[in-house]
């Protein structure tokens, strides 16, 4: 009988911080975790940096299946919330007790290019880089956000010539102010990575074993022979079973406080959970570790009966070189920002202000101050850029 207390779809990071959630209140009742890719739940920040810089691939690995029973390469096809089941891709039923929805996010692809291009997520994409680092030296990297910026730095310091090519006007200029976007060019350019920022890829096409990755910018247009094509242009959420099963989202699956979704018994978690968070007072979704980790955690202690509010204001954090930050909240560069430079570009406090309060705090090389960063954020303010100086301080790594 495939009867479990306890189902988690997706098999990634917040799946095991669910299952972890659930073993904290029930020791026994039974759970199965679906997971689509055949690789168990691991920790995916190193496949962009520490499996990169000596850290072993045997680290990342979680111990789930001491926990949980596991169902790998196995996609789920619908949820049946009158049921309480969910029919697997071969059409067997499995009932649940409570369920949790926790499918992560699928890479954005380029309408051409096909398998030529790596769209680097998974630890399977991993090993298909390791593969070609060992044996490719010239590489480009399509986009210019978290992905790009990571793999990028990863090839260079591994001695690879890297092109990074995006349409944005700079590295990770999203989230960024303008002028530390542009030294993060600057600073990759220094480290020997081309930086061909406001390019757009038109065409990757096979040239005898390399890619000729066709680009332009205006009027200009240019050819670049590569051995292999890495890109990271942003993810799609996987809401598609949540939608079919008349669930209601709204980019992402709408949560509650108590992580559930609008169908009974069933929750969400991580990349696809659309949360309300109580400081910033708005929906957000949020695609990063911190996130699926404490959400993770939070739904799985709610499933088994807790009843915990997801109050979090998630941390993020990224490697880049010999550069790294932390932040909290809402970062972005299209909002007022205050720089608080202790050593211009080196180590700094980025403030990203919005109706006088605190939305987002970006920590430039300037670590501990995560809990102090998310305080001043909880503050009612108003606060004029200037009353922001000296206010988050560092210490030094
Ligand atoms: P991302 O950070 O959203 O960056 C996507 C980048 O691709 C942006 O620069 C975007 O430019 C660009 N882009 C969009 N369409 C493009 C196109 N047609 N051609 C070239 N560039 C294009 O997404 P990601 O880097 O793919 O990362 C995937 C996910 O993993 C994200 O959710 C990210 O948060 C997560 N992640 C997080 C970390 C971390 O927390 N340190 C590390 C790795 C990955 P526009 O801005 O102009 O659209």
């Amino acid at each position: 009988m495939n009867h479990h207390k306890y189902a988690i779809v997706g098999g990634g990071m917040a799946a095991h911080a669910a299952v972890q959630g659930i073993r904290k209140v029930d020791s026994a009742g039974t759970i199965v975790v679906f997971g689509a890719e055949p690789d168990g739940p691991y920790r995916r920040p190193p496949l962009s940096k520490g499996l990169w810089s000596g850290d072993a691939l045997d680290s990342i690995w979680y111990n789930t299946k001491e926990l949980a029973e596991l169902q790998l390469g196995q996609s789920i096809a619908r949820l049946l919330p009158d049921k309480h089941a969910v029919v697997d891709a071969s059409g067997v039923e499995h009932t649940y007790d409570k369920l949790l929805l926790a499918p992560g996010a699928r890479p954005r692809n380029l309408p051409f290019g096909g398998d030529a291009i790596n769209y680097y997520r998974t630890v399977g994409d991993y090993r298909r880089l390791r593969d070609d680092v060992d044996q490719y030296q010239d590489f480009a990297l399509i986009g210019g956000g978290f992905i790009g910026s990571e793999v990028a730095a990863a090839l260079a310091m591994n001695g690879r010539n890297v092109t990074m090519i995006f349409p944005d006007a700079g590295i990770s200029s999203r989230v960024l102010p303008t002028d530390l976007s542009s030294y993060v060019g600057t600073y990759f350019e220094a480290k020997g990575v081309k930086v061909l920022a406001g390019w757009s890829v038109t065409d990757v096409q096979r040239k005898d074993d390399r890619y000729l990755v066709k680009a332009s910018y205006k009027e200009e247009a240019r050819d670049i022979l590569v051995d292999r094509v890495v890109a990271g242009i942003g993810v799609v959420p996987n809401v598609e079973l949540a939608t079919e099963a008349g669930i209601q989202v709204d980019n992402g699956i709408v949560v509650d406080e108590y992580l559930r979704t609008t169908a009974p018994d069933v929750f969400a978690a991580g990349d696809i959970a659309a949360f309300t968070n109580p400081t910033l007072g708005n929906r957000m979704r949020v695609e990063h570790e911190d996130n699926a980790k404490t959400m993770g955690r939070v739904a799985g202690q709610n499933m088994a009966g807790e009843s915990i509010k997801y109050d979090h204001l998630p941390f993020f954090y990224s490697d880049l070189f010999d550069l790294g930050y932390e932040a909290v909240g809402e970062l972005d560069s299209r909002m007022e920002t205050f720089i608080d430079w202790q050593e211009p570009y080196k180590k700094g406090v980025v403030y990203y202000l919005r109706d006088g309060r605190v939305r987002g705090v970006l920590l430039w090389n300037v670590w501990k101050q995560v809990p102090a960063a998310r305080k001043l954020i909880a503050e009612p303010g108003p606060f004029r850029a200037e009353d922001l100086r000296g206010r988050l301080q560092e210490e030094a790594k």
